[in-house]
């Protein structure tokens, strides 16, 4: 039996070829792991009549690790995203996202090591709406009106945003304890609790706590959100750890990503008590699906993460250093690559080439 057992969800788009590439690159590595292939996407829809079936919600919760590609959200059929549903299901509240600078992507920050640490349960995300018209989004308009809370047009769409002293105390508790973990100084709470008094004010009264335990041996600051978001394009190397709700961590990593040299870059997992889920941060590029185009980058450092997640440093050690000399390199690189280095795709190599580059490495 394999020391691992590890879930697979290849995932809609581009996401096939660059989890093999992934796969293929962790495997070049020796480490023992039994990949249990579960699809979950758009294109299963029409044998299962969801874009996630539970045998896969269940390989999950079996296997505690899994690893998937991005997944297409079916617009307009109301199905919710497979990635929403699937954080929710298996209750991954933490959505860690690191972005740190590797010399060769052409990123025009050299000195970027950020780790974002997102809500992933709560807030505008939670899934709770109001359609415009529907009876349900009168009555709270109503109600609204009667206790005085406020005056909400007729004609209004409305999307809640809860955010709870649990939800809070256990997201920014682990970002502290990942802090530690790993070596960081400091954690920055970011929030809106100027405007935002009873969500992002609660989430900020309950950050101080939390930080309050940890003084002396981690720094901390808060800061709002708009400018957490200038702090970071004119000076990303003073953050450290970034802690946030759900839509801000999902704003600011996007932009963390960007700081890094683009999505292709990017890494993240979604962590709960019982297990892990890991995914890059960006979608499946439909328009380069079956192409041999996309970069798998982003994908195989969601394993590098992944492998540390399982114990396995070295692995992952390996991976990263061989991802390192690749770039720096900057001759078998993808598309996107090439074009941010030298304004042009030509000379650049496919997804798998790049893979193989990286395995010839080790
Ligand atoms: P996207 O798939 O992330 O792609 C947007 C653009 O980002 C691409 O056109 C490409 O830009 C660049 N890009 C993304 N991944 C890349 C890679 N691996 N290598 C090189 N370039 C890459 O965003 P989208 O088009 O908005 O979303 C497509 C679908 O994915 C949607 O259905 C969305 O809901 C879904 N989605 C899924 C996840 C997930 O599964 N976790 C996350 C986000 C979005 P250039 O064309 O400029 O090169």
């Amino acid at each position: 039996m394999a020391k691992h057992v590890v879930t697979l969800i290849p995932g809609d788009g581009i996401g096939p070829e660059i989890t093999t590439a992934m796969r293929r690159v962790v495997d070049a590595t020796g480490v023992d792991i039994e990949w249990e292939i579960a699809d979950a996407g758009e294109h299963v829809m029409a044998e299962y009549g969801t874009p996630l079936p539970e045998h896969v919600i269940e390989a999950c919760r079996r296997n505690k690790v899994a690893i998937k590609g991005p997944v297409t959200t079916p617009v307009g059929t109301g199905f919710r995203s497979v990635n929403v549903a699937l954080r929710k299901e298996l209750d991954l509240y933490v959505n860690l996202r690191p972005a740190f600078s590797i010399p060769g992507t052409g990123a025009r920050y050299e000195d970027v090591d950020i780790v974002i640490v997102r809500e992933n349960t709560e807030d505008l995300y939670a899934g709770i709406e109001f359609e415009e018209g529907a009876p349900e989004t009168a009555e709270l308009i109503r109600f609204c009106a009667e206790k005085g809370v406020g005056t909400i047009r007729p004609d209004s769409g409305i999307s809640l945003k809860p955010i709870s002293i649990t939800g809070s105390e256990r997201i920014v508790r682990y970002a502290f304890e990942y802090a530690l973990a790993n070596g960081r100084k400091k954690v920055t709470a970011v929030h809106k609790a100027n405007i935002l008094k009873y969500s992002d004010g609660l989430y900020l009264d309950v950050a101080r706590k939390v930080a309050a335990e940890y003084e002396g041996r981690v720094e901390f600051e808060d800061r709002i959100v708009d400018m957490t978001c200038m702090g970071l394009v004119l000076y990303p190397e003073q953050f450290d750890v970034v802690v946030l709700p759900n839509l801000y961590g999902d704003i600011v990593s996007d932009l963390a990503a960007g700081l890094i040299g683009g999505l292709g870059m990017a890494p993240g997992a979604n962590i709960g008590a019982e297990c892990a889920v890991f995914e890059p941060v960006h979608g499946s590029a439909p328009k380069y699906a079956g192409k041999d185009m996309a970069n798998p980058t982003a994908e195989i450092l969601t394993a590098v993460l992944m492998l540390k997640h399982l114990g396995e440093f070295d692995a992952a050690e390996k991976i990263l250093a061989g991802v390192k000399t690749v770039l720096a390199e900057g001759v078998s690189v993808t598309y996107d690559i090439k074009r941010t280095n030298t304004g042009s795709t030509d000379g650049a190599v496919g997804t798998q080439a790049y893979a193989d580059a990286i395995i010839a490495t080790f």
